[in-house]
């Protein structure tokens, strides 16, 4: 699929930001899941770091907040982006702010781990979008530094790591805060039982989409073997066994 960002649906201020960092091709991931968001769907995506997840979903709620309604001077938290980790949450924010930066919309980012004054000053200022990790996203809302009343996009970012990391009820926490039922999005590179689960409790009438994984080429040989996680080292060991004299990158 050969298309660009125009083909896509988005708009000129958006376009133009892309046109400075130098992107000129949808990555597929990007691709299926434009489209699908700016339609107003809830989305359910299979997708790994590297692929241009972020942008995926950061692009198309960039033109929704635009375009819904008007941005107002007093800001409420609109979007709300949740993440297992504060490097990713910096991460979505830097590109946030890359690319809504011909827009009057403005992010800030809420994790644990460092004082909470900046973060409460920054809510206090006014955002539209919030890209948190789940512990201090409560612990501020417990103590009524922020409200997701009006919170209309939500994003789950990385959702099976944070199920990994146990915010399983941090989630459906979160979500019990939104009263209105948000357009959902969630990003997860891999797509076991409990994912599913998560989807099929808090999306509504989804859209799939994965993006194939790569394939090989012709003169690599790939090989897998299905191993339990303590037999992983012991596997490796004796595979490596075989490459004695050659390099390995692992
Ligand atoms: P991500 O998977 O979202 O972590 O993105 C991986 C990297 O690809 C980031 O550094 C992005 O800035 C970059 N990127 C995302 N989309 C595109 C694109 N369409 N063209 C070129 N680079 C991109």
């Amino acid at each position: 699929m050969s298309t660009n960002f125009k083909e896509l649906g988005l708009i000129e201020p958006i376009l133009l930001a892309l046109f400075e960092e130098g992107y000129t091709t949808p990555t597929p991931i990007q691709a299926q899941s434009i489209p699908i968001i700016l339609e107003g769907k809830d989305l359910l995506g299979c997708a790994q770091t590297g692929t241009g997840k972020t942008a995926a979903f950061t692009l198309p709620i960039i033109q929704l907040l635009l375009q819904h309604k008007p941005v107002e001077r007093r800001k409420k938290i609109r979007t709300l982006i949740v993440t297992p980790t504060r490097e990713l949450a910096i991460q979505i924010a830097e590109n946030f702010e890359a690319y809504g930066r011909h827009t009057p919309l403005n992010c800030t980012v809420i994790f644990g781990g460092v004082g909470q004054g900046p973060q409460v000053t920054a809510l206090r200022n006014g955002v539209d979008v919030v890209i948190a990790t789940p512990g201090r996203l409560l612990d501020l809302m417990n103590q009524g530094h922020l409200s997701l009343r009006d919170v209309e996009y939500f994003v789950l970012d990385e959702a099976d790591r944070m199920l990994d990391m146990g915010f399983y009820g941090d989630i459906m926490k979160i979500i019990q805060f939104i009263p209105n039922k948000p357009q959902i999005i969630l990003f997860s590179a891999t797509m076991p039982p409990k994912i599913r689960t998560l989807a099929e409790k808090i999306l509504i009438d989804p859209v799939q989409v994965n993006i194939d994984l790569a394939k090989p080429k012709e003169n690599i040989n790939q090989q897998a073997y299905m191993v339990y996680d303590s037999q992983k080292n012991a596997l490796l060991i004796d595979i490596l066994k075989d490459y004695k004299d050659e390099t390995v990158i692992i």
